[in-house]
């Protein structure tokens, strides 16, 4: 019988509501919840195929250990985990001090998760020594509206998009990170034409492509644009001067200081039009309501809260804040950053948005926790922490939910760190993360339907997760990991833990953070789970006696400052860390891809998710390509000081001149290297220690590695697939340049590309034909030249093709790969095999990456329909693309465009 489950999706910040389908204890299906008000029902790629990520065969499901780094680790059973965890931090406290371990944990936690780890290191270690990934995401904006509006979070919420008039998006590309709020807005849109949207991307994405303007500028340059707009707006009186006058400080300093930002200055920074500045300015000063929507390109940089402050700004000077369809929203990237913000889950926060430095603030927490003291010293934030582990000042730590080894910038040194750690455990839901090969200790954690708590999301709701199933294996919840330890740790220390950590339950733990909330701004000592059950999913404040939660903040113009007055900063405009010069010429900005999630640990087990990009690619733009006299597709060495990566190059015109991408969720799973973060700096923003993971300079030449092989293997389930892919990971590293990725949709196919300068190695071959079947097995044909140092082989079972592995001439590996992947016969089985050189399809005939990922419908398929005429609906009821989800729009348009520009505006 199928049961469903109410929850939410366990990837980005959108928070959508998502009913699961579970059948004798399997998740089977998943289905966006009409009911819950961030999506209405509506489910992106990722969303929609969570069901198919759910107990994989990456997941981790038993302890393992390895009690000396020479050894091996081996399963255990908890009791034997814990304890011997327990037994080493105590050691390690004992002897060096309770700062001398640390704990870095996830926006991917639940609130009661979060709570649980910062009470045990705050409460229990008395170290601050615990931090985030969500310091690599939104701690500019934390930063930025504490300076500007006196607290956390964002003033205003989704209803907004429905309500505005003019929309400025910075430094984030919604259609990919936040597909459902892009959605909506594109709908809002198509109801209210008259909308203004502004992009402010130095990409062409499919966010800036739809908007009526895009401002291309020159990655970093953020805050010149800003400043120059709030020139205009002073220049042409569009600022609210009463509102200034009468509900804010310091903004004489600010308008002295724009007044050096005229548009034709700005221009020259940002490198775009000084018209488009002003155009900009007067749409967003003349609105009724304008709204600005931003994510990770204000935010990673090592100004990321001047930017944000910038942005805030404009909003504050115009009055354009705090009522409906107005105001600054920061988009959370990860589901539940806002969570772990509200329980102070950070080096520098406490619970119930309370400040570390805050004397009063720290002695609230300890009575709150029944604890002596909350130590007063600051935490290490992200860099400085995995810095204090390569330094040897932190001895242990205690990784949960993430994944750093791929996440961190400048990733060597994480490296580096974790090797020298005496003592690492990761505690996560998969095994196969880039980090979990340093753990001595790995803790499988439950995951997405699998466990209970609670999230909020970016416009502050908070929402029930719900479990649909039992955990895998003897998986735990991430909450009971951590009492679990707790317990064990304080019965070392002399203390007894029973009464710091009593939970049986995650309710317990929700009930004890709603009350360190009271009084406080996002004060939620009026919901409880059974509220949120009936009524559904609420929005914080939500005290004691309210009957609904607060769509905007500060309506009252009161803002949550000593004096109730918001603060002007003025923002000078600063170059990022690095400029590009004679040795490292290039802008490297990175970004994401529309189907995949952060380092792939879970999106990376869905084959279908591969299928919009393939494998990874370094984006140029095309004239950069002809100076270097590279083509698409080669090999390219694209490095600086810090790492190279070898990768293909693809000719992108979305890009400015001078500037390559690159998206930041490949990693040494998926290639040899260690993905963007290898190349990124770990220079960070001085007031909310986010790194500038968003933009490096680099250098990009040729790499000649002439010789080729591809490898491909179908799987019969994904899991098998999976399988196969694990044991062909460490062949990544034989070759230097090398991918591995799943591809297809029902019959998941693997694929193994590698080139080299030199002739590939025997040993590579022998390896590769153990993992894919093709040694010696009675049913493989084989083409073998050794004077052309060509060898094909190939395993076919009743004309299908089971596996091939191609050296030296791989013109038909596309071919092939299309054909596996959609369970075709050979046309004449043998016959291609035995030929001195395949016969490659042109790429117009090969079906091409996938576009439309709900109904399968594939690049060239649009394209051709284009070609003979098509228009977006002609297309929609054709072939059926855009007509799920809905989340491919924007891309077929920009195709419509890209094959018609003279009939644009009719056919987009
Ligand atoms: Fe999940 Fe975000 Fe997609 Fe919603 S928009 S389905 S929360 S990934």
């Amino acid at each position: 019988m199928t049961t469903e489950t109410r929850s939410t999706c366990a990837y980005c910040g959108v928070g959508c509501g998502v009913i699961i389908e579970s059948a004798d204890g399997r998740i089977t299906d998943v289905r966006g919840d009409a009911e819950h008000p961030a999506n209405f029902g509506r489910l992106c790629t990722k969303g929609s195929t969570l069901h198919l990520s759910a107990q994989t065969g990456a997941r981790a499901r038993y302890p393992e250990l390895r009690r000396r780094r020479e050894d091996e680790r081996v399963r255990v059973d908890w009791d034997s985990a814990l304890d011997f965890a327990a037994e080493r931090f105590a050691g390690i406290i004992e002897a060096h001090g309770p700062d001398s371990v640390a704990f870095y944990v996830s926006g991917q936690f639940l609130t009661e998760d979060y709570y649980v780890f910062n009470k045990l290191a705050k409460g229990l270690i008395g170290t601050n020594n615990i931090d985030t990934n969500s310091r690599l995401c939104m701690s500019s904006a934390v930063s930025a509206y504490k300076i500007a509006l006196g607290a956390d979070g964002p003033p205003g919420c989704y209803e907004d998009i429905e309500l505005t008039d003019c929309v400025l998006i910075a430094g984030s590309n919604m259609a990919y990170a936040h597909p459902v709020l892009f959605r909506r807005l594109e709908e809002a849109r198509e109801r209210r034409p008259q909308m203004k949207i502004i992009a402010v991307d130095p990409r062409r994405t499919d966010t800036a492509a739809s908007a009526d303007l895009h401002l291309a500028i020159q990655p970093g340059t953020d805050v010149a644009l800003f400043n120059a707009m709030l020139h205009v707006l002073l220049a042409e009186g569009l600022c609210d001067l009463d509102h200034i006058a009468d509900h804010s400080t310091g903004f004489d300093a600010l308008r002295e200081l724009v007044a050096n930002y005229a548009p034709e200055i700005a221009a020259k920074i940002c490198a775009v039009r000084s018209e488009d500045i002003r155009t900009a300015a007067r749409w967003f000063g003349q609105s009724k309501a304008a709204l600005s929507l931003y994510c990770q390109g204000l935010n990673q940089s090592i100004h990321g809260t001047d930017k944000n402050l910038a942005l805030i700004n404009l909003h504050l000077a115009t009055g354009q804040i705090a009522r409906p369809g107005a105001g600054p929203f920061s988009l959370t990237g990860q589901p539940n950053a806002m969570g772990g913000r509200e329980v102070g889950g950070m080096a520098t926060l406490l619970s119930g948005h309370r400040d570390l430095a805050n004397p009063v603030h720290r002695e609230e927490v300890a009575r709150l926790w029944g604890v002596p003291s909350v130590p007063a010293t600051p935490g290490k934030t992200a860099v400085e922490m995995f810095e204090a582990v390569r330094s040897g000042e932190i001895k242990a730590i205690w990784i949960a939910c993430t994944n750093p080894v791929h996440s961190m910038p400048q990733q060597a040194r994480v490296v580096e760190a974790l090797r020298r750690a005496e003592f690492v455990v990761v505690q996560d839901a998969f095994h196969t993360t880039d980090t979990t090969a340093f753990a001595d200790l790995l803790l499988p954690a439950t995951s997405w339907g699998e466990k209970g708590g609670t999230v909020t999301n970016s416009e502050r709701r908070i929402s029930r997760v719900q479990a649909a199933v039992a955990a895998p294996g003897e998986a735990r919840h991430d909450w009971r990991i951590g009492v679990d330890f707790a317990h064990r740790l304080a019965t070392r220390l002399g203390h007894d833990g029973t009464p710091l950590f009593p939970y049986e339950r995650p309710e317990q733990i929700f009930n004890e953070h709603r009350e360190s909330t009271r009084g406080r701004d996002l004060d939620i000592t009026g919901l409880s789970y059974a509220l949120l059950e009936t009524r559904g999913p609420q929005q914080w404040p939500f005290p004691d006696g309210a009957s609904v939660g607060k769509a905007w903040l500060y309506e009252d113009r009161c803002f949550a400052t000593a004096d109730g007055r918001a603060r002007f900063t003025a923002t000078p405009y600063l170059a990022p860390a690095e400029e590009p010069d004679s040795e490292y010429p290039l802008r490297l900005t990175t970004g994401r891809l529309r189907d995949q999630w952060h380092g792939m640990s879970r999106s990376g087990t869905v084959a279908r998710l591969f299928s919009h990009v393939e494998a990874p690619a370094l984006a140029m733009h095309p004239h950069d390509l002809r100076i270097r006299g590279l083509q698409a597709g080669e090999l390219v060495r694209v490095a600086n000081a810090r790492g190279e990566l070898i990768l293909p190059v693809e000719a992108d015109e979305s890009l400015l001149r001078g500037q390559v991408h690159l998206a930041m969720h490949w990693g040494a799973q998926f290639m040899n290297g260690a993905g963007s973060n290898a190349l990124t700096s770990s220079a960070f923003d001085a007031q909310s220690q986010q790194p500038e993971l968003k933009h490096a300079v680099v250098q990009v030449s040729r790499f000649e590695a002439p010789r080729q092989i591809v490898a491909m293997r179908s799987a019969e389930t994904i899991d098998e697939a999976l399988a196969r892919l694990d044991a062909v990971r460490p062949l990544l590293k034989e070759a230097p340049y090398a991918s591995c990725v799943l591809h297809g949709r029902d019959r998941p196919v693997l694929v193994y590309r590698a080139a080299s300068p030199q002739p590939i190695a025997s040993a590579l071959i022998e390896r590769l034909d153990r993992a894919l079947d093709l040694h010696e097995h009675h049913a493989t044909m084989a083409y073998d030249d050794a004077r052309r140092n060509v060898s094909k082989h190939a395993l076919v079972c009743d004309a299908r093709l089971l596996a091939v592995r191609l050296v030296g001439e791989i013109a038909a590996a596309d071919w092939l790969k299309e054909l596996m992947a959609s369970e075709s016969a050979l046309p004449s089985a043998g016959a291609w095999m035995l030929a001195p050189v395949s016969r490659p399809l042109a790429a117009q005939d090969l079906r091409g990456r996938t576009v439309c990922s709900c109904l399968d419908v594939s690049e060239n398929d649009i394209r051709g329909a284009i070609d003979a005429g098509a228009n977006l609906s002609t297309l929609q009821m054709t072939l059926g693309c855009g007509t799920g989800c809905g989340f491919c729009v924007p891309e077929i348009k920009r195709m419509i465009v890209a094959r018609a520009p003279a009939t644009t505006a009719e056919r987009a």
